[in-house]
């Protein structure tokens, strides 16, 4: 039997408690759902739980992400309670190989912002107007199942220009009610982790109950499984000179003190 995909949806769950309209789509939490939607899809092909912000250590303690294949990340008024150590901790197991999916608001969370490098920043408006995500690759793995595009009948508008680096592939671009456009789908490598951000998720409509969307998360969670794992990606270690591959003699001065192993 294969082994089964871990993956956890991780939600600050922050709205929900607030917001009586987001209440009112989601009662138990967004996270819930997006785990309800991936278990639908996915079957007995992964394992699926969810942690959330309020949880200690958010929930991603080292021996859950140690367990864990595939993140899923939303997150939007609470960026700043996320601890450093924890985003330390993510970005450590994506470089290892881990998948991380970033959703809608998440384009501003911590581990995005780190592992991308950029500013993530891009331009919003609130009027529940329409958005229609055309399939840029019909072949891409994260696009099966869908036709040319799909809407979605009331969103938030995200649009250009989106301060990320330029996408390893484009799945999908989004075109709004108002006229802006936004790429939608977008995938990076970064070490060995997949990364791929999908903007859907407005949470005062019940964008992830959408069959559609439903489809992308567990296409993306199947895409972004990791194909092996690099544990030591953060160490630096020092190769002394009796320890060559071939013999050789130290030449030259050195500002390192003999024996010392860590890195400066
Ligand atoms: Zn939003």
């Amino acid at each position: 039997m294969a082994k089964k995909l871990r993956v956890c949806v991780w939600h600050e769950f922050v709205h929900e408690k607030k917001n009586a309209s987001v209440k009112e789509i989601y009662p138990d939490g967004m996270h819930v759902v997006i785990a309800d939607g991936l278990r639908e899809k996915l079957g007995d092909s992964a394992e699926v739980g969810t942690a959330t912000l309020q949880e200690p250590e958010h929930g991603l303690t080292q021996e859950r992400l140690d367990a864990t294949d595939v993140l899923l990340w939303w997150g939007h008024c609470a960026h700043g309670e996320v601890s450093d150590e924890v985003v330390n901790r993510v970005q450590a197991r994506v470089l290892q190989g881990m998948g991380l999916i970033v959703l809608h608001s998440g384009h501003f969370s911590k581990p995005f912002k780190r592992l991308l490098g950029t500013s993530c920043a891009l331009k919003w408006r609130e009027a529940g107007e329409k958005e229609r995500l055309w399939v840029c690759n019909p072949g891409h793995p994260i696009a099966a199942g869908l036709g040319d595009y799909f809407e979605l009948p009331q969103t938030e508008m995200y649009g250009e220009p989106f301060g990320i680096p330029s996408p390893d592939e484009q799945v999908f671009i989004s075109w709004f009610e108002g006229g802006e456009v936004f790429r939608s789908g977008c995938t990076w490598i970064r070490g060995n982790g997949k990364i791929f951000y999908f903007r859907p998720g407005h949470e005062t409509y019940p964008i992830y109950y959408d069959e559609n969307v439903r489809k992308v998360l567990a296409n993306a969670v199947q895409w972004a499984a990791p194909q092996g794992h690099w544990v030591g990606v953060m160490a630096a270690p020092n190769v002394p000179v009796d320890k060559a591959p071939e013999p050789i003699v130290a030449k030259g001065p050195s500002v390192h003190e003999e024996g010392e192993a860590g890195f400066r």
